[in-house]
This record gives structure tokens, C-alpha cells and sequence, in this order.
């Protein structure tokens, strides 16, 4: 079994969701006591959020290519980042390991791709609705095309992220403004909907949401333990180089 590197913190309450989603994952495949083996580094999350919101993007960086040393230095045989928004620095953690980095966009392009899902909804922090690299790579490598709220809309979502979600805080009035926001997006022609921040797993499920659900904490710890267990070699397209 190969052991899984986790880079964690952002925020610790998603960290927590990735652990138990491997280890329940490879139990369910291998049964007895038998858990992933894992290396988790967790980052402090105050100094990430800071960093994210004066746009400093390089010292975040050098942030998480640091964390990304520490988890192969720990023996980890391929890196998972547990959270969407740093994403827009995987080229620069790529460009420090020697092991692969499993791309959270691939496994859930995959599942959208094997749902016939071609036009999608997007959720997240306003980082990864509205910059380049989330939307970018599912749809210039994958070819689905994103749709996002409008600008009101995505200020809502993402101060749920920072101010309750991260916090651990889940309130049923948060619900009720995705599920509309959801609602917008069906109606905006999306197929499904992505819940492209890795704390969102813990408003929606798939019943509150008028749209099919793609989890990315999900599909990424999914596929984390079909590597490690050695069910696939590569992620389709994800340990590729570039
Ligand atoms: N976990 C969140 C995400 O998936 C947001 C926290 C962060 O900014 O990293 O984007």
C-alpha cells in the first residue's frame, strides 16, 4: 500500500474529512484493521488566510512548497493539497517534489465526465470561482465548461467558507442561501454542481441541492485510496506531467 501525503490546515475542519474519508475508504477495500497509511503536515490557517486576502501569492508559495517537503520527507509516495483555493499554486509545489501530486480538478473532472456532465456550477472561495486555474484546467484539459454566481452571490458563498465553515459553524440559513444560489445556477443551464471548496461538504448534501453534487473533498480522498491501494496506477491524466 502506498502512503498518502496530505498537506492539511486549510482548514483543519475539511483536514478532517480527508482523514476520515481514507481511512474509511481503505478499510472498506481491504477490511480488518486495515487504515491508509498517511503523513499529514498541517499548516496554520490565520496566516494562510491572510496571505490569500493581501493576494500574496508568492509567500504562500514558498509556504506550501515547504509543507509539500515535509510530507515527502515523511514518506509519503504521492501529494494531496486537501484544499481547492491553493490549487492555484500547484505548479509551484509540482516543481519541488520528486513524487506525483494528485490535481484535485482530475478526479472530479472524471466524475463529471462519467455523469455526461458538460456544463457545470461551481462553489468556492471567490479565488477559485474567479481566477484561472480551477476553471482553466476542467476546461481546457477536461473540456467542461464552468458557470459561477454572480458577484453578490459569490461574496455570499465564500464569506460562509471563511467566517463559518472553516470554523467549524453550519447554520441552516447558510443552507438555504446556496440552495438558491444553486437553484440560480440550474436555471443558468448548469448540469450539476461542484462544491469546489473542500468545507462545503459540511452544508450540502447531495438531498439539499437541486443540482447532481460533485464533493471535491470526496472525489479527492476517493481517489487518493484507489492510488494508494494500487487500484489505478496514474489518475487519468492527473500524475501527467504539466
Ligand atoms: N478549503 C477551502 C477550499 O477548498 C478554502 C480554504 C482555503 O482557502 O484554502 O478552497
Amino acid at each position: 500500500m502506498k502512503t498518502i501525503g496530505l498537506i492539511g490546515g486549510m482548514s483543519w475542519e475539511s483536514s478532517a474529512e480527508y482523514y476520515r474519508l481514507i481511512n474509511q475508504g481503505m478499510k472498506a477495500r481491504l477490511g480488518g484493521h486495515r487504515n491508509a497509511r498517511s503523513v499529514m503536515v498541517t499548516v496554520c490557517f490565520e496566516e494562510v488566510k491572510t496571505l490569500q486576502h493581501a493576494e500574496r501569492w508568492e509567500d504562500l508559495g514558498n509556504q506550501m512548497q515547504q509543507a509539500a517537503r515535509q510530507v515527502e520527507a515523511g514518506g509519503a509516495d504521492f501529494v494531496v493539497l486537501c484544499t481547492n483555493t491553493m490549487h492555484k499554486l500547484a505548479p509551484a509545489i509540482e516543481a519541488v517534489l520528486d513524487v506525483p501530486f494528485l490535481h484535485i480538478v482530475d478526479p472530479t473532472a472524471d466524475a463529471l465526465r462519467r455523469a455526461g456532465i458538460e456544463r457545470v456550477g461551481l462553489l468556492g472561495t471567490r479565488f477559485t470561482m474567479e481566477q484561472d486555474f480551477y476553471r482553466a484546467r476542467m476546461e481546457q484539459r477536461h473540456g467542461i465548461q464552468v458557470v459561477i454566481p454572480d458577484q453578490d452571490d459569490r461574496t455570499l458563498v465564500h464569506d460562509v467558507i471563511y467566517d463559518e465553515l472553516c470554523h467549524g459553524v453550519v447554520r441552516s440559513e447558510s443552507r438555504a442561501v446556496y440552495q438558491r444560489i444553486i437553484e440560480s445556477l440550474k436555471a443558468g443551464g448548469a448540469q450539476g454542481v461542484i462544491l469546489g471548496c473542500t468545507e462545503i461538504t459540511l452544508l450540502i448534501k447531495p438531498e439539499d441541492s437541486a443540482l447532481p453534487t460533485f464533493d471535491t473533498t470526496e472525489l479527492h480522498a476517493m481517489a487518493a485510496v484507489a492510488l494508494a491501494a494500487g487500484e489505478v496506477a496514474r489518475w487519468p491524466e492527473a500524475l501527467l506531467p504539466g
